[in-house]
């Protein structure tokens, strides 16, 4: 569950500009910036995200102050354990001053190190900065991204080469699964759902796991059940079983309360009472768990009341295609919360949804796709020019999270978005979630 951040580590001879483009990425002044070259400083490390995708940045400026010897040396033997932790580094240098005998030496220790390399030439702030930048093209690190990190220009561009260079999370996940971890579940709806009764009868069971832990209140007791997969935590249980107790029918739907067990649950279950059908507050519920970007499994409760069964599931799900267009293919179940009749399903859903939810799709997998795609339906004209979008990548998970890249991309119209989103919900079967599309522009 808990995937390892990608590290991308700053590399290049002092003074080429290391913290200042560390500062820009980061988005704060975090490391002290000198006109002296080797002002020793402490290297800085940060959480950033790349578009959405989290990475750990690290700074190697002023590592080279750590040992003796030779300037070259020196750089190498103390930026040594740094770049060694590195999926991507981002080697610096200076258009200004040029390239020198040391970037030179640099460069060819890095090729030999294997590491993932992206060259980024700074100082190249102006008109002419890019011509300048193609000196470091003779580096043989590839194509340089030119960029003035003390005037944030070519920012945008070395962002989108950095995910592009980045493992694809998808591999990084993969042994990394947690299985221990608790998934967590918010067990919300409006008033007289149910949602008490559904809980009573989860914790009647015998798969039950609960008990008072070390400094909870009675109240914040855990609630825990095993699902044959692994364990379930029942988040925000205290106002539930409270409610249970004095029996306050006049309670009134808090959207704030409902946002609060959302953030702490990864899958949410909204109860409605189907003797009423699928109301505009029930729908509302809804586009928050949308919008917070959980998963949700729709419980339709008190099917020992229905006579009608067929009639009023198709008039449901017909509402919810309708009206929760971003959500399409909402897992839904039905069943009894009093009689307990069908609860035993509830679980399995809840697991089904969680793992759509945590979903990661291959970048190779998803580009062929996303070929099909833009052969099938080729993308709009904009003011007489065609769109080209170049490719697609999977930035995160929880929910799935995807970023495409192309010329002018930014300007792709809604349609097409869509167009694209029911794509991977349908080829990629991720049915109900919520799934984030960005673009980005390109030159
Ligand atoms: P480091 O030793 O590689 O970390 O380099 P610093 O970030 O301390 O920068 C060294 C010097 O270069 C400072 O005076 C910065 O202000 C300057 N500098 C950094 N980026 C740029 C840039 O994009 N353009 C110009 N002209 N100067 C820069
Ligand atoms: P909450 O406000 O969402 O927690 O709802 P409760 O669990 O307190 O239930 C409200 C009312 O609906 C109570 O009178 C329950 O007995 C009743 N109820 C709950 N689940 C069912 C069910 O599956 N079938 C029927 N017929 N009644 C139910």
């Amino acid at each position: 569950m808990a995937v390892p951040l990608p590290v991308v580590v700053i590399a290049g001879r002092p003074n080429v500009g290391k913290s200042t483009l560390f500062n820009r990425l980061a988005g704060r002044r975090y490391a002290l910036v000198a006109d002296v070259a080797g002002v020793t400083r402490d290297h800085k490390e940060k959480e950033i995200e790349i578009f959405g995708r989290p990475v750990r940045l690290m700074d190697t400026a002023g590592l080279e102050e750590s040992a003796p010897e030779t300037l070259y040396g020196r750089m190498r033997s103390s930026s040594e354990s740094a770049l060694s932790k590195a999926d991507l580094v981002l080697f610096c240098v200076d258009v200004k001053a040029g390239i020198t005998p040391v970037d030179r030496h640099f460069a060819i220790w890095l090729r030999k190190m294997g590491k993932p390399v992206l060259l980024v030439a700074n100082k190249a702030e102006g008109r002419s900065g890019a011509a300048e930048a193609m000196e470091s093209f003779s580096l043989g690190l590839g194509e340089p991204v030119a960029v003035s990190a003390e005037h944030g220009e070519g920012i945008t561009d070395l962002m989108q080469e950095i995910l592009a260079h980045l493992p694809p999370e998808a591999d990084m996940a993969a042994e990394e699964e947690d299985q221990d971890k608790p998934l967590k579940l918010a067990i919300v709806g409006r008033p007289n759902a149910g949602k008490s009764t559904l809980l009573n009868q989860l914790l009647g069971q015998e798969r039950m796991l609960t008990g008072p832990e070390p400094g909870l209140t009675r109240d914040s007791v855990a609630v825990f059940l095993y699902d044959g997969t692994g364990l379930v935590e029942l988040v925000d249980t205290a106002g539930l079983r409270k409610k249970a107790r004095i029996e306050d029918a006049l309670e009134k739907m808090s959207t704030s309360a409902t946002i609060e067990s959302l953030k702490m649950a990864e899958v949410v279950a909204l109860v409605i009472d189907a003797t009423l059908g699928l109301e505009e507050q029930d729908l509302q519920i809804a586009r928050l768990i949308e919008r917070e970007g959980r998963c949700c499994v729709l419980v339709l409760n008190k099917w020992d009341a229905i006579e009608d069964r067929e009639g009023v599931r198709k008039k449901i799900l017909n509402r919810a295609e309708i009206s929760l267009t971003q959500m399409r293919g909402l897992p839904m179940i039905a069943f009894s919360a009093l009689t307990g009749a069908g609860v035993k399903k509830f679980l399995p859903a809840v697991r089904k949804a969680y793992e759509i939810w945590n979903k990661r799709i291959p970048t190779g997998e998803l580009n062929r796709w996303f070929d099909e795609m833009l052969a099938q339906h080729t993308p709009p004209l904009i003011e007489g020019k065609r769109l080209k979008l170049r490719y697609i990548t999977q930035v995160k998970a929880r929910p799935p999270t995807f970023v495409v890249f192309g010329t002018r991309a930014e300007q792709l119209p809604e349609d097409y978005k869509r167009y694209l989103v029911n794509g991977l919900r349908h080829s990629f079967h991720m049915p109900g979630t919520p799934i984030r599309l960005q673009v980005r522009g390109t030159k």
